[in-house]
């Protein structure tokens, strides 16, 4: 499946290199992540064997060892790894609009992927 995300790189001071990002999200594959806060659940073997369950009304899954639940924030926009692959994207192509992908690397990283744009016909 697509994960598709496009940005819209501007700078409003030339002078500067503070860009902004108007990030358009498909909500594919980039949702991000957090350890579960408020969980007294303990999970039974069989849920850590299925690294899934569901409490409080949340599914929670086991992602590098620990218990998580979705945030449904756009890791590109809520993460220091989202946030560095942008910043990796202005300064090789300045102002413009940008396709990437994102793709949960681990360790809490996320990696901005850049999608070339398709030639236009
Ligand atoms: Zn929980
Ligand atoms: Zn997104």
């Amino acid at each position: 499946m697509s994960s598709t995300h496009q940005v819209v790189i501007t700078q409003p001071d030339p002078e500067s290199d503070d860009f902004e990002f108007a990030v358009t999200c498909p909500s594919i594959n980039c949702s991000l992540w957090m350890r579960c806060k408020d969980c007294s659940h303990e999970p039974t073997e069989q849920e850590t064997a299925a690294s899934e369950y569901f409490a409080h009304d949340v599914d929670h899954s086991l992602i590098d060892g620990e218990w998580m639940t979705d945030t449904e924030q756009c890791a590109a926009n809520a993460t220091e790894s989202g946030a560095d692959g942008l910043s990796d994207l202005a300064h090789q192509f300045g102002p413009s609009t940008q396709q990437f992908d994102v793709d949960y690397w681990g360790d809490g990283v996320w990696d901005i992927i850049h999608v070339p744009s398709e030639v236009e016909k």
